[in-house]
């Protein structure tokens, strides 16, 4: 059944919406099993039912009018079980119900397959036979892999509002898609698409303004590829064989014929931009290529991809890859992903929020946008990512919810909780300047991270009582190679300037990961788990000793520099650090430079780490904890895997006791603890990090004042009467909802969910 299922899979690909996709599908199975009837139930929630969808087999105005109890009969037991229902007569089972319209009675074979994405059942695919029939079990697993498929295009769907007609009556609340929440607060605006360049697939849809213009812009685009081909013919005949050389000629004439280069014009005088249009033709042509037998002609379906590419990357040197600099005073971007690069590019008064479909709450983006203070959700897998080009759209930074195309009674919602937002935020506004001084005057000093933009003056400067991560890879992201110890130096001198007297913790280089150095290539299969952080300077000490000599030299006459290395898993990592840094030290002593040597801490962001605490402990001045990795690598969730999100618990019961764990080992070796991951800044975690006996927290600019309002309105003693209870909880929402509690107690539920 290999054969029709690839078919199908590629035609609802294909299919421009979603009704055209169930469309073929129901004809399609219903042909390749040989049923009577296929049909496609969509869950309505909210209306307490199934509704039919699409049918072949069944009369076709059933559509939208047949309606199934949520919880009743074998639909509604196949989508309440979430599991299968295959039976020879479907009216000898007792959860029957006859459904009048279809002339049910008819029909006795039934098989049911819940419609499941991300463990929601969306709706139920349904087979019906006349004669009694059991399907096989190859039909059945047939239907499942169609119905996986299915699920994606009905939560798409859902998504960008298709469904809106059947699944949505007036009133009730716009639906909304759900990633993660990645950074607090409420965004209203206006879609802009961000996109990798030369990526056909990640082009938006967006229209014409001006499709005289477009079509000119395309055929230009052409012509120049076409000439490139034609250089490149001339260059290579006479070293290539003869049918290799006529490839040349193939590439122009289908770069040059009917059904690319017209398909495409028609499409932007249809309506859509140069780039989507020319997506579209591609995509198409790719596609027939594919259907092919012979495996000769198959492989041309790669060349008009390629083909694509090289129009689409001369279409986009032609014209920004973003509509320039007019991005809407309320632009709010979406992306599959979004880079630093790409949030920087927007002018920070006219960005209000963000929304991608990968990454997770610990992800850099998300620590980005809590670091400049942007609503974020992220990981919104569903996302229709290319259809949303100047669509409103709200962000709901608290929950993780995206609304597209919002209905007034969601906006004025919202709108109420972004007045209410800026009410709280000019009462916590009144905080500035206050120590961060529990209500029995314990000092919990707090720091801010900085370094994942590079700002002139980083936010919360006169906030913090210092830095306490200063991660360093983005100046060396921004170059196109290593910078060198004088350009280091000037930047950290600049940052250790900025914030003395103050202490200001560096990092050492810390790529590898989901940072990579465009020069410095780290292809790998599992990079979390492979060379990152004090690994790979270990292995080129000449980069660990450049970046050391700079900051050691940045130091001088200020004295407030302090050295953090990062992704430590054994002590043979802090020993070789510390023989180098003393090796720079003196040979900085020996060329004249009146250097100190700073106090050293190491990162505990890895279980071994948290496990070899008292004897890193012994060899260094302070610890800091990095969360962000460490519950990563202790749950063994990957930080970036919206598909995970939901498992990356950051109260889950281990992460606690491997705090409290190192909090104990620095405190035998009488040594400062500091955690400076995403956790730092969470006001939920404050109480248990307080009571703890953490020395001190580095967060981001966003969430000092949040952080501060808690330590000053609570105290130490109830802080640990809180940990106390929370180490009687045996999973994370039990310790979650101890502190939710706690937080309304003191009258800060309002820091972590939208109203109050
Ligand atoms: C961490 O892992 O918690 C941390 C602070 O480092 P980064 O987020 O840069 O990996
Ligand atoms: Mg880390």
């Amino acid at each position: 059944m290999l054969a029709p299922l690839r078919r199908i899979l590629e035609a609802v690909d294909r299919a421009p919406s979603l009704d055209a996709a169930l469309a073929v599908l129901v004809h399609e199975v219903k042909d390749a099993i040989g049923a009577d009837v296929c049909s496609v139930y969509l869950t309505d929630p909210d209306r307490r039912e199934h509704v039919l969808l699409a049918t072949d087999g069944l009369p076709p105005d059933a559509v939208g009018r047949v309606r199934v109890p949520l919880n009743r009969g074998l639909i509604g037991r196949a989508a309440e079980r979430a599991d299968i229902v295959n039976l020879d007569d479907a009216h000898t089972h007792p959860c029957y119900l006859k459904l009048n319209e279809t002339g049910d009675d008819q029909y006795h074979g039934f098989l049911g397959v819940p419609i499941i994405q991300h463990r929601k059942v969306l709706g139920v695919l349904v087979l019906r036979q006349r004669a009694p029939r059991r399907f096989a079990d190859d039909e059945v697993t047939f239907v499942v892999t169609l119905a996986v498929q299915l699920a994606a295009a009905i939560a798409l769907a859902r998504g960008n509002g298709e469904l809106g007609r059947l699944s949505q009556g007036p009133g009730l609340p716009s639906r909304h898609l759900a990633g993660v929440a990645a950074s607090p607060g409420v965004g209203i605006g206006t879609a802009v698409v961000v996109y990798p360049p030369a990526d056909l697939e990640a082009v938006p849809d967006r229209p014409a303004a001006d499709p005289d213009a477009e079509v000119a812009a395309f055929q230009q685009a052409v012509a120049a590829v076409a000439a490139e081909i034609g250089r490149l013919a001339e260059r290579m005949s006479g070293t290539l064989r003869d049918e290799d050389q006529a490839l040349f000629g193939a590439w122009r004439l289908m770069l040059e014929s009917e059904s690319f280069v017209a398909d495409t014009i028609a499409r932007i005088r249809a309506g859509n931009w140069a780039q989507g249009a020319l997506r579209d033709t591609v995509a198409n042509l790719v596609a027939e290529f594919d259907r092919l037998d012979d495996p000769y002609l198959r492989e041309r379906g790669a060349d008009v991809g390629d083909l694509g590419r090289q129009v689409l990357l001369r279409l986009q040197q032609g014209a920004a890859a973003t509509p320039g600099e007019d991005y809407p005073g309320q632009t709010v971007l979406v992306g599959d992903d979004i880079s630093a690069m790409q949030i920087a590019a927007v002018p920070r008064e006219s960005l209000v929020g963000l929304v991608s479909r990968r990454g997770s709450a610990s992800s850099h983006v998300a620590i980005l946008a809590r670091g400049i203070g942007i609503p974020a959700a992220l990981g919104v897998m569903d996302l229709p990512v290319s259809r949303l080009e100047g669509w409103p759209l709200i962000v709901d930074g608290y929950r993780g919810r995206v609304y597209v195309q919002p209905s007034a009674l969601v906006r004025a919602e919202y709108g109420r909780l972004i007045v209410e937002e800026q009410a709280f935020s000019a009462e916590l506004d009144n905080l500035r300047g206050l120590p961060a001084e529990t209500t029995d005057g314990f000092a919990l000093p707090l720091y801010l991270n900085t370094g994942l933009v590079l700002e002139q003056r980083p936010l919360g400067i006169e906030e913090s009582a210092g830095v306490g991560l200063y991660r360093t890879e983005l100046p060396f992201m921004v170059r196109d190679r290593f910078p060198g110890e004088e350009t280091q130096r000037n930047h950290y001198r600049q940052l250790l300037e900025t914030f003395a007297p103050r202490p200001v913790t560096i990092r050492t280089l810390d790529v590898g990961g989901d940072k990579s150095l465009p020069y410095f290539p780290v292809e790998e299969s599992n990079p979390f788990l492979g060379w990152r952080g004090i690994r790979i300077t270990r292995d080129h000490p000449e980069i660990f000793m450049t970046q050391v000599r700079a900051m050691l030299r940045a130091d001088v006459g200020l004295g407030n520099l302090q050295l953090l290395l990062p992704m430590i898993t054994n002590t043979d990592e802090v020993d070789d650090a510390l023989a180098l840094i003393q090796r720079a030290c003196d040979e900085l002593h020996e060329e004249g430079h009146p250097v100190r040597l700073p106090p050293v801490g190491v990162m505990i962001e890895t279980p071994a780490a948290v496990y070899q605490a008292e004897a890193l402990a012994r060899r260094v001045d302070f610890l800091s904890i990095g969360t962000n990795d460490l519950i990563q690598y202790l749950l063994a969730v990957d930080r970036n895997n919206a598909r995970v999100a939901g498992l990356y618990d950051v109260f889950h019961p281990a992460v606690l006791r491997a705090l409290i764990q190192v909090v104990e080992a620095a405190r035998a070796y009488g040594r400062e603890v500091s955690v400076c991951g995403e956790l730092a800044g969470d006001p939920r975690a404050t109480p248990l990090l307080l009571a703890m006996g953490v020395h001190s927290l580095s967060m981001s600019a966003g969430s000092l004042l949040r952080v501060k309002g808690v330590v000053r309105s609570i105290s130490r003693t109830r802080a640990k009467e809180i940990l106390r209870k929370a180490l009687f909880c045996e999973t994370g929402a039990c310790v979650r909802q101890l502190l939710m509690d706690a937080l309304e107690e003191i009258g800060l539920g309002g820091l972590v969910r939208p109203g109050r």
